[in-house]
């Protein structure tokens, strides 16, 4: 138990928590840091708070943290350690190859989440009521202090590997402070819309679970706590009464051009490895409609500032922080607004770096890439995901061959680099994956090491635009799928033979 009992005045009323562990943040998630400024532009008092970069590239290189690491490990079952034989925990993550190409990140969460047979709903939450020293320990440590001078206590998921920290917080909050109300939201929590009504018990833990963009949703839910909206009055949240799941109305996004630049003055940026910060010029995808994608969610609406206003606060971001690395965080930012950007930073002097997600769904030339160049784009990411012109069809991804090779020429004449994903989806055959692999390697060896692999296995979000298309993928949901929090990657089979690259 926490040695927290007496009531101190809050400081804050509304804390924003980022909990551990998402292991792939390597520089600052975008989503607290800009409903906190939000929330500060509208009167409230708002802290936000890095639980994952405190955990991940600062406590657990501690020695006395990886010593419980080591034991904690230790105590595994002999299949837990073959899958995970490492504990070297020095570093937080590391990256898995594929055929001498980047893979993604592999994950270190399995090791310091308490183990767990499935995802399923109840062994989570079952999980979460035993004891855990590691968690303990960093609950009272870092979270504990800043709960107690805090009013509403709101938790940021990206991924899964989250829910086991926060569930465990979540209770240990509830005892040392009963009456402090819980809200989750972010991006898992979005995607999880369509399970929460089979996750009754997740509400023992938390008050409300926020669907899409988080500004109003909170600023509601503060405004209930003084006694002035009812529960049923707070938009975007899911909330149990009775035993019955409910979900409130869900407004749009609030005007994002009129949104205040993101604050991140709380968190510590010096843990971050990838030393750049981000900002936004849209939300939701200009194109939203390629099969696989998990990033939209259902009924994709598309959001754009105005570009010089995106420039704007790109500039006031990296003067207020003193970084000049900016990465653009939007799904996809499309090649005019791109080039509207690229130019309103080169009007006001901006001197900042930049990269961002774009589509290669136009053939830049020259002169449009020595722009981008111009203002400091340094990289773009485009989503390939195959070279054959059937499968880019058949996947609705809306590109051209010609027009990628056309931009990758163009931006890496002048000094942008391009980093390229590509898919392994079920139903793509391992002679055309190879194919591809090819066809990348052959433009890798012309593009002077300024072309990137990226090489991904497909995943099965709850929220995707494959539910709705899972016949073209040969899928076969799991029976027990609505209990499972995996809500971007979802169990499957399929009836087309598939060969993942990672485990
Ligand atoms: S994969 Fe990218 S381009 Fe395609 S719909 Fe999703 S976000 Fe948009």
């Amino acid at each position: 138990m926490s040695d927290i009992k007496e009531p101190v005045p809050e400081r804050n009323d509304v804390l924003l928590v980022f909990p551990p562990a998402a292991i792939l943040m390597l520089m600052p998630e975008l989503g607290m840091p800009q409903i906190s400024s939000w929330l500060k532009s509208r009167g409230w008092k708002s802290r936000v708070l890095d639980l994952n970069v405190k955990f991940l590239f600062d406590w657990i290189e501690k020695p006395e943290i990886e010593e419980m690491l080591k034991q904690r490990w230790s105590g595994r079952s002999e299949t837990f350690k073959k899958t995970y034989p490492e504990y070297k925990f020095s570093r937080a993550y590391t990256v898995a190859q594929y055929d001498g190409q980047i893979g993604y990140a592999k994950s270190y969460s399995p090791v310091l989440n308490p183990e767990n047979k499935t995802w399923h709903i109840d062994e989570i939450i079952a999980n979460s009521l035993k004891p855990d020293p590691l968690f303990e320990k960093f609950y009272r440590e870092f979270l504990a202090p800043e709960v107690a001078e805090s009013g509403l206590i709101g938790f940021e998921l990206m991924d899964h590997y989250q829910l086991p920290a926060v569930l465990y917080f979540s209770r240990r909050i509830k005892e040392d402070f009963p009456g402090k109300n819980i809200i989750i939201g972010g991006p898992w929590s979005t995607a999880s819309q369509s399970a929460f009504s089979s996750w009754k018990k997740l509400f023992d833990f938390i008050d409300f679970a926020c669907l899409y963009a988080g500004e109003e949703p909170v600023e509601g839910t503060l405004q209930f706590l003084k006694g002035e909206r009812e529960k049923k009055d707070i938009p975007g949240v899911v909330w149990c009464e009775n035993g019955i799941v409910r979900e409130n109305e869900i407004r749009p996004l609030p005007d994002i051009k009129s949104a205040p630049a993101p604050d991140f003055t709380d968190l510590p940026l010096h843990l971050y490895p990838w030393k750049a910060l981000p900002v936004r010029n849209s939300a939701g995808c200009p194109w939203g409609k390629c099969l696989f994608c998990y990033h939209c969610f259902p009924g994709n609406k598309y959001y754009e500032k105005d570009t010089a206003r995106t420039a704007e606060e790109m500039k006031a971001v990296a003067d207020a922080n003193n970084f000049r690395k900016l990465s653009l965080a939007d799904f996809s930012v499309s090649p005019q607004a791109l080039l509207g950007i690229a130019k309103n930073l080169i009007r006001i002097k901006a001197n900042v770096k930049w990269d961002a997600l774009t589509r290669a769904d136009m053939a830049y030339s020259d002169k449009f890439a020595r722009v981008l160049a111009a203002s400091g784009c340094r990289q773009l990411f485009v989503g390939l995901e195959i070279e054959d012109a059937e499968e880019i069809e058949k996947l609705n991804k809306g590109i051209k061959t010609s027009n990628f090779e056309k931009m990758l020429e163009s931006c890496i004449n002048n000094g942008i680099s391009i980093g390229v994903f590509l898919l392994n989806y079920p139903g793509l055959s391992e002679e055309k994956l190879k194919t591809g692999l090819e066809y990348c390697r052959n433009l890798q060896k012309k593009s002077r090491g300024q072309m990137y692999l990226i090489v991904k296995d497909f995943e099965l979000g709850r929220a995707s635009n494959t539910i709705g298309h899972l016949d073209a993928f040969g899928i076969v949901l799991d029976k027990d799928v609505n209990m499972d929090v995996r809500s971007f990657s979802l169990p499957f089979k399929t009836t087309i033979p598939w060969k993942k690259l990672y485990d």
